[in-house]
């Protein structure tokens, strides 16, 4: 059964709504920013992942497809914080109980997805921007040293 969309309540759900659905969000910027400054400007954006049948899995806000390193910028209001925890909007509460529910489905079964197909995924939440964004240049960092120390696998990954 199709459910209708209703109409932006608010001003503040309208420009929730608007800055969804630009593909360059301000966090993806910054994150963006921070990779390249950290000296790893190699990724892609929205790169389309196949499984293994060559079926469509997903296309991650930046991927690093050489090191199979899939990151995902997620917005609190629409992924579902848990730290967060944000309220859902006063109207239409089904309605959006039923998307959220649908977002979070979607983004644990692409995780699981990439997981199962030899992938490492980093989430970084909006709220933590700057700390997520350490922490992925930290396994950026870690995959070189691995490289670095195992020829065998630098082959093997086309750097
Ligand atoms: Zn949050």
């Amino acid at each position: 059964m199709a459910m209708e969309v209703p109409g932006p309540s608010s001003p503040a759900v309208h420009n929730v709504m608007i800055a969804n659905t630009s593909k360059d969000t301000k966090p993806e910027l910054l994150v963006r920013r921070i990779l390249r400054k950290g000296g790893f400007p190699g990724y892609r954006l929205h790169w389309r992942i196949d499984d293994e049948g060559g079926r469509y899995v997903c296309r991650p806000d930046i991927t690093y497809p050489g090191r199979k390193l899939a990151v995902f910028v997620h917005g609190c209001f629409w992924h579902r914080c848990p730290r967060c925890a944000l309220g859902l909007p006063k109207s239409n509460v089904d309605y959006w109980r039923q998307k959220f529910e649908k977002n979070v489905e979607r983004d644990s079964r692409k995780e699981e997805a990439l997981v199962v197909l030899g992938w490492t995924v980093h989430t970084i939440w909006e709220c933590k921007l700057e700390g997520g964004a350490s922490e992925l240049l930290g396994i950026l960092n870690i995959q070189n040293t691995e490289f670095e120390t195992d020829d065998g696998m630098r082959q093997a990954c086309d750097f």
